[in-house]
């Protein structure tokens, strides 16, 4: 195949991830990288660690970085399974479908664990997290989604990691949808362990984790892990003392491409900036869609700006699977709803994606509405 031949996308994700990535960041995957030479190891690998501690907090010195294989299931499911000792106990914040994969994760690897769940569409209660730390004394930590993707609403992080700490517990944020594209500092939060990935609002290609970990928290989990391959103590050990060595293969094109996601994250001007274009592709959205007709599942103000849920439509010559493919046809990608309670549909607004593209989505569901 002849390289200048390579197809442009035939659509645009509107997707949590997988996303749209930009052509630069694939183009960076056009060569090959030895997993132990000091130019994988400590040009790039220990670039990103370092780049990715400085992103999560201005006290950065108190915080260390881990990159793990896998897509971010396998990341939440080594903090999980490697941060909880065995005589642990973790409450787990849930109110969508990650929030519940925490839990899953939690009953595979046999840890004792306190579920708080809370309806899909509703913020969890500061007052009766409060209530239940208060209560039940065994509890070591506290795992909580700050965006839970499954509607797009945005949990009150903050808030809880406040009370993690008032009760001297150590707290986990699974900031997988969120962490680049929505302004939080780790270490002012209170957070000692947050997890994302390369392929959300970093805008990077799928293949691997990342922990954002406080340094004396990671420290302690030595020997910990349930899981050999997903041991984060290990990984980090690794990491460290080899210099960005991994301890098994690495996706060694996907991080490439992730530095170079970084590079442009900065060229954007940071968090604050990528936040301010998320804001204005989600205000684009759901004005042009009430336009249209359409409600949101959630009230503005529980709405995050990564991705929405809209209600379908409630004509019987609806389905989703006939809207999917003409929006298909016409370039854009949706997603299918998750919500348990109500028929959904979801956009997302997160990856290579401008104002400018929303607005063509929006005339061409116009254009398609057949219902
Ligand atoms: C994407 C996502 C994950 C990880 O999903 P993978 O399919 O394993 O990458 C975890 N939590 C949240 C909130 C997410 O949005």
């Amino acid at each position: 195949m002849n390289t200048q031949e390579f197809p442009e996308n035939p659509y645009l994700l509107l997707t949590p991830g997988p996303l749209s990535t930009s052509k630069t960041v694939k183009a960076t995957m056009l060569r090959d990288w030895c997993t132990w030479d000091d130019d994988y190891n400590q040009n790039i690998v220990e670039e990103i660690r370092r780049k990715l501690e400085k992103l999560a907090t201005s006290q950065f010195e108190q915080y260390t970085s881990v990159l793990m294989q896998g897509s971010g299931t396998f990341a939440v499911e080594s903090v999980i399974g490697s941060v909880i000792p065995s005589y642990g106990k973790v409450l787990i914040v849930a109110n969508g479908a990650y929030g519940s994969r925490i839990i899953r994760i939690t009953q595979m690897l046999h840890i004792n664990h306190v579920p708080y769940i809370v309806a899909e569409t509703s913020i969890p209660s500061i007052d009766e997290i409060e209530k239940i730390l208060a209560d039940d004394t065994q509890i070591t930590h506290i795992a909580v989604v700050h965006c839970e993707t499954t509607t797009g609403i945005l949990n009150p992080v903050e808030q809880i990691c406040r009370l993690a700490k008032k009760y001297n517990k150590i707290s986990i944020v699974d900031a997988m949808s969120s962490f680049g594209g929505v302004s939080l500092d780790v270490a002012e939060s209170n957070i000692d362990f947050l997890i994302s990935s390369s392929n959300k609002c970093i805008q990077g290609v799928p293949g691997f984790g990342f922990i954002i970990a406080r340094t004396t928290e990671i420290e302690k989990c030595e020997s910990q892990a349930r899981s050999h391959s997903l041991d984060l103590y290990d990984q980090w050990i690794t990491m460290q003392n080899g210099k960005g060595k991994w301890r098994f293969t690495s996706p060694t094109h996907v991080v490439r491409a992730f530095m170079q996601a970084l590079q442009e994250l900065e060229e954007e001007g940071g968090v604050k900036s990528r936040e301010k274009r998320y804001a204005d592709n989600q205000r684009t959205l759901v004005n042009g869609m009430r336009e249209l007709g359409f409600e949101t599942l959630l009230p503005d103000n529980l709405q995050s700006t990564i991705i929405t849920s809209f209600i379908s439509p409630a004509s019987p010559d609806y389905s989703f699977t006939k809207f999917y493919e003409l929006l298909k046809s016409k370039g854009f990608i949706i997603y299918p709803g998750k919500v348990a309670q109500s028929d959904t549909f979801r956009i997302g607004n997160i990856g290579e994606i401008f104002p400018h593209d929303i607005e063509q989505l929006v005339q061409a569901i116009n254009e398609i509405k057949y219902w």
